[in-house]
């Protein structure tokens, strides 16, 4: 693929595309189109996800109106209480949300939404953006199902420099008014086949929906790009072992295209060897790494064969928050590529994340050497990676997953 279809590429999918809504459908029809375009015929699978439209969030402190959204999928409330700023997870201070609307820092994860739900908040707020940007802007958040469990309170997000107002002001009193409409909608994986010789494949993931405010340039239109470029490559020669391409949706919402894949297709889980995920490549500044749920011996592989082949990567073992994660929870190993931009470089998840970011001549160099790796892998006599999962890795995904809980959740 040369620079001109790279940058073509990201022109032409300059916008927003959530999970599950319009235009995260036209962006599968593009890729699929894209395929079509190098004589490949892509396959576009629906899978439900749940969404919600809001119709009334309002946050109030001390009396003054201060600009919000509502979480989705939060239900419907509306709550007036004093506020607590929770800022640590002891006994102690979980004690004090009874009652409360309780202020966090970062995502609203579901150890921390089960602790203040248990501890009897009767409301939530959570900020993003940066205090020192000139913008205003708050992440459309979502109150996942797996995080609620089905227990509501009415929560809302702001922007950090009216948390901080709050806060800093000594706000007493909150109210919060939520109300909403749930419905179901499809999201889709758009999913390519290249048959090998044998009947065993490789599996390359990349999503290719973008969080609410975001274009996903970087996160995750570089990725798809990658995709694309292996995938015609592909096309185009033999192969020993099979490849199947997805480009999954609603990632963003909880990987949720790579569960339904692995759902929907249990029976086609035996046979993939490995799992290849595409997250954030190519962007101008940054460091390239190599994320292996699998076994040790993969890293030492990958960091002998980037040295091998000229090429500067870090490659280490751990679970990858991504499209790799369900499938190698199914004991496929997975390996996460990407390029990890210093955060003062490119930000992700606002609106920030836009091709200004990206450069076509990186990644091009990202995609060739992940194309190296897989010549290596597809046509190998027998894949090298041991098809099951260390115990490390399962501890791992049990925390990733919410089975077991994090020493420092
Ligand atoms: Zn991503």
């Amino acid at each position: 693929m040369d620079l001109c279809t790279i940058k073509r590429i990201f022109d032409e999918t300059a916008y927003i595309r959530t999970g599950g809504s319009p235009e995260e459908r036209k962006c599968a029809e593009y890729l699929a189109a894209q395929c079509a375009a190098f004589g490949c015929e892509a396959t576009i699978e629906p899978f439900q996800v749940d969404m919600s439209t809001i119709a009334k969030a309002i946050l109030t402190a001390d009396g003054e109106e201060i600009l919000c959204k509502g979480y989705l999928c939060a239900g419907n409330g509306n709550v007036e209480a004093p506020l607590y700023y929770l800022t640590d997870t002891s006994d102690y201070a979980l004690s004090l949300c009874k009652g409360k609307v309780v202020m966090i820092d970062g995502y609203m994860g579901y150890w921390r939404y089960q602790d203040i739900f248990k501890n009897g908040a009767v409301g939530f707020i959570t900020y993003d953006g940066n205090a020192n940007y000139a913008d205003h802007e708050m992440d459309q958040r979502e109150l996942r199902k797996y995080v609620s469990q089905g227990n509501l309170i009415p929560g809302v997000n702001i922007n950090a420099k009216d948390a901080i107002r709050m806060i800093e002001q000594g706000v007493e009193t909150v109210s919060i008014c939520l109300e909403q409409e749930e419905y179901t909608a499809d999201s889709h994986n758009v999913v390519l086949d290249l048959p090998g010789e044998i009947d065993q494949y490789i599996v390359l993931t990349a999503h290719y929906d973008t969080t609410s405010l975001s274009q996903g340039a970087y996160d995750n239109m570089s990725g798809s790009v990658g995709l694309l470029a292996m995938a015609e490559h592909f096309s185009k020669v033999p192969h020993r072992y099979g490849l199947r391409f997805i480009w999954c949706g609603s990632e963003e919402r909880g990987l949720l295209g790579a569960k339904a894949y692995c759902a929907a297709h249990e029976d086609a889980l035996a046979n993939i060897v490995l799992n290849v995920n595409l997250d954030m490549i190519g962007c101008i500044m940054g460091k390239f790494i190599a994320c292996c749920t699998s076994e040790e011996k993969l890293v030492s592989y990958l960091q002998y064969f980037s040295s091998e082949v000229g090429f500067g990567c870090k490659a280490y073992q751990d679970v990858y928050s991504s499209d790799s994660t369900p499938f190698a929870d199914k004991g496929i190993p997975a390996v996460s590529f990407a390029r990890i931009a210093p955060p003062n470089t490119a930000t992700i998840h606002n609106s920030y994340d836009t091709k200004a970011v990206m450069s076509p001549r990186q990644m091009a160099e990202d995609i060739h050497m992940i194309q190296s790796f897989l010549e290596r892998m597809a046509n190998a006599v027998r894949c090298p990676v041991a098809r099951e999962m260390p115990d490390n890795m399962k501890e791992k995904l049990d925390e990733y997953l919410l089975r077991k809980r994090p020493k420092n959740a």
